[in-house]
């Protein structure tokens, strides 16, 4: 039996930890197999207060683990895969183990989308892929192709040119979604080229990736493109399906909460980009973590005055 446990790992999850742990509270953390979060698929992180000269995603989230783990929490690199919120206490099941907690925070967050088109399964690492930093270096002075035209595409555009020979990038519309700076940086970019209104349709190649078909969505005319490896960042859907049924979801899966803090169930909290379409950013999701942390104690608080109450009652009677 568990005063909380924490589902995730991101900074989400881990300042929730820490805060948790330093409360006291000895949180658990199921961190995930593929623990730490998006950040781990990520290069520099340039905008994270604290670090002027920038640093390592992975290099931040080890960080983070690191200082949870100093004040106790106990981090364990599992899947929760199913949860039963209806009863208290909570029920959580890892594997094959039943926990049971006073508090849950969900900080799941969110998963890079697929473009779910042929081909592109049978081919996903070997030359098709959602993350720049875990296979980019398979693909030293290739042509490379990235679709989308938010931050993520062009970050992961701007940190492949350090392979490939040439980076294209295919976008659905004939502007960025990007942020300025970022835009600016890939257009300027004396290895990276643009195919405006244009999507991936189809991915070729038996053993590994070797041409796409691109559909220009202006004209519908189809064209062969050769390619020798497509990253696809075209945003991400939240972790949130061990949820349903329990907790509030919106139409895109997003875990609902009036505050950003409290679900529909007390006792559970939510924090980072489980929740939150809107920012997405890792400091963002670290405050959702601090204030999920601070709620849960408080609930706990009251949960043990509740219960002290009820054992006085029950020794009078
Ligand atoms: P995003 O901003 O939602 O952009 C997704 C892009 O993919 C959009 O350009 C979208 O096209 C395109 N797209 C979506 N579905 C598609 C499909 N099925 N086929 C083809 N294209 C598709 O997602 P993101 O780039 O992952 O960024 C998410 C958040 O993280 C943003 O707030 C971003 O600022 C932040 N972020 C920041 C940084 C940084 O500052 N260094 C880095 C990464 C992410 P449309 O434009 O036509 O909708």
């Amino acid at each position: 039996m568990e005063r909380l446990i924490i589902i995730g790992s991101g900074p989400a999850g881990l300042t929730a930890a820490i805060y948790a742990a330093r409360a006291n509270l000895a949180p658990v953390v199921f961190a995930g197999y593929l623990y730490g979060g998006q950040l781990m698929y990520t290069t520099e992180v340039e905008n994270f207060p604290g670090f002027a000269n920038g640093i390592l995603g992975p290099e931040l989230m080890e960080s983070f683990r690191a200082q949870a783990e100093r004040f106790g929490a106990q981090i364990q690199n599992r899947d929760v895969t199913r949860v039963d919120f209806s009863r208290r206490p909570f029920r959580l099941w890892a594997d094959d183990d039943v926990y049971e907690a006073d508090s849950v925070i969900v900080a799941t967050g969110a998963s890079a989308r697929w473009l779910e088109i042929p081909g592109e399964a049978h081919l996903r690492g070997r030359g098709v892929s959602t993350c720049a930093t875990c296979d980019g270096a398979f693909f030293k002075e290739k042509h490379i192709v990235v679709v989308g035209g938010g931050d993520s595409a062009m970050e992961e555009a701007l940190f492949l040119t350090r392979f490939g020979s040439r980076v294209s990038i295919v976008h659905r519309r004939d502007t960025l979604r990007a942020s300025k700076i970022m835009a600016d940086r890939a257009l300027a970019h004396a290895k990276i080229d643009f195919v405006w209104n244009s999507a991936v349709v189809t991915c070729h190649g038996e053993t590994h990736l070797q041409s796409l078909t691109l559909e220009n969505l202006l004209t519908g005319e189809r064209s062969d493109y050769a390619a020798d490896a497509l990253f696809i960042a075209i945003g991400h859907d939240p972790n949130t399906a061990i949820f349903a049924g329990y907790l509030e979801l919106d139409v895109a899966r997003y875990i609902v909460s009036s505050d950003g803090v409290h679900t529909n169930v007390p006792g559970v909290f939510v924090a980072g980009d489980a929740y939150d379409i809107r920012y997405k950013q890792a400091i963002t999701a670290a405050g959702m973590g601090c204030k999920a942390s601070l709620e849960a104690e408080k609930y706990l608080e009251e949960l043990d005055a509740e219960r002290e109450a009820g054992g006085l009652l029950a020794t009078v009677r």
